[in-house]
């Protein structure tokens, strides 16, 4: 039996070769390897799909929060608030620029940061607050916005597994202050390597990163500021913008997977929780998850029959080695711990199949049947 991988980036390369090779030959043969005007081209086509002003192309996602948390003038003494159920390249910046991660759980529906226990973690330290639209499932923004607003601090969208999710109609990215996405390879829209964007409507804000992105230029030889080299290539924009057409299509694709594993799973095992969409929202499955208490025998299972599931995310920030100066405790966010024993990523791209998300259902049933 062939494989069944978590993610098959090779599939949707034969889907569009001719596109990236062009992509590829053309940069070269303009040789605008950093930024340039593929570059350009793309941020242009990026910044109007997501209906934003702004949108400066970087080497990567964490280049954005970075920036993001920068231009905000974050540093020693500041908290910024976040989820502690998401990557670590959310709050890694937080630390780097000197200033304290501050975690709020999850609600265990939607594995977002929970509104409701956001307003208890503010304090007049907070400086920024940093929502994940995790999974590609959009973070209950208009609870979070209000409280926001109310505390004034500003809200940065952690966007980098959600490109093109909707928020009641409206695009991720255009909802913060600011929104930092990735193009990881694996993320929906994914570069091939390194490549990130960080959105903005705000004028001086977006001035402000594209001389952070770049040395802190404001011409060849003229550097007004400190800052660093987190360029986006001239390939990597030539690459996303051939990519950005495909977007809607992919992700529209993911959706009907992601229903069809809903149908397919709804009468498997009582003890699996299926992905939960509240009506609000149209999310883009980066990921498609579920969750049982068998979680760690079914997972082997899969693998012993070709299957490759993943954990997104199997240890919690605040009990992460590198934040163990925060005196964060197990027990201090308890739907984030649980989420984490429980929770497991099925095969999900636009180019997986009826014929190999039937195997995985029936291998899950296989498992059910005998444990
Ligand atoms: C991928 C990811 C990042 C970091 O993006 P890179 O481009 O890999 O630096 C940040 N936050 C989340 C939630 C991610 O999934």
């Amino acid at each position: 039996m062939p494989k069944i991988p978590l993610v098959d980036l090779h599939a949707q390369y034969e889907t569009i070769k001719p596109e990236i090779d062009a992509a590829i030959q053309r940069t070269i043969d303009r040789t605008a390897f950093i930024l340039g005007p593929e570059t350009e081209q793309f941020e242009e086509h990026f910044a109007a799909f997501c209906n934003v002003k702004h949108a400066i192309g970087l080497d990567s996602g964490t280049a954005a929060l970075h920036l993001a948390l920068m231009a905000l003038g974050v540093g020693a003494g500041d908290e910024v608030i976040s989820t502690t159920h998401t990557f670590v390249a959310t709050t890694e910046p937080i630390s780097l620029l000197g200033a304290r991660p501050v975690f709020v759980d999850i609600d265990p529906r939607t594995y977002n940061i929970d509104p409701a226990k956001l307003e208890a973690a503010i304090t007049p330290r907070t400086k920024a607050i940093i929502p994940v639209h995790l999974y590609g499932q959009p973070a209950e923004m208009d609870a979070l916005l209000d409280i926001a607003r109310k505390h004034n601090v500003p809200v940065i969208e952690d966007a980098a597994q959600a490109h093109g999710a909707l928020y009641r109609g409206q695009k991720i990215g255009s909802l913060g202050e600011m929104a930092c996405f990735s193009f990881y390879p694996g993320k929906n829209l994914g570069a091939y390597g390194d490549a990130g964007a960080l959105l903005t409507n705000n004028d001086e804000l977006a001035k402000k990163i594209r001389m952070l992105r770049n040395h802190g230029r404001t011409s060849k030889y003229e550097h007004d500021i400190t800052g660093y080299g987190f360029r986006m290539d001239g390939i990597q924009g030539a690459i996303l913008d051939a990519k950005l057409g495909h977007l809607p299509e992919w992700n529209a694709a993911r959706r009907a997977h992601a229903d069809y594993y809903t149908e397919l799973l709804s009468n498997v095992d009582d003890s699996i929780v299926l992905p939960y969409e509240p009506a609000h929202v149209c999310a883009v499955y980066h990921l498609y998850v579920i969750r049982t208490r068998k979680r760690n025998e079914l997972m082997q299972y899969l693998k012993e029959q070709g299957i490759e599931a993943g954990i997104h995310y199997p240890v919690p920030l605040h009990l992460q080695p590198v934040y163990k100066n925060l005196g964060y405790a197990r027990g201090d966010f308890p739907e984030t711990e649980r989420a984490a024993t429980e929770i497991l990523s099925l095969p999900l791209y636009p180019e997986l199949t009826h014929p190999q998300m039937e195997r995985v259902v029936e291998t899950m049933r296989d498992f059910h049947k005998n444990n």
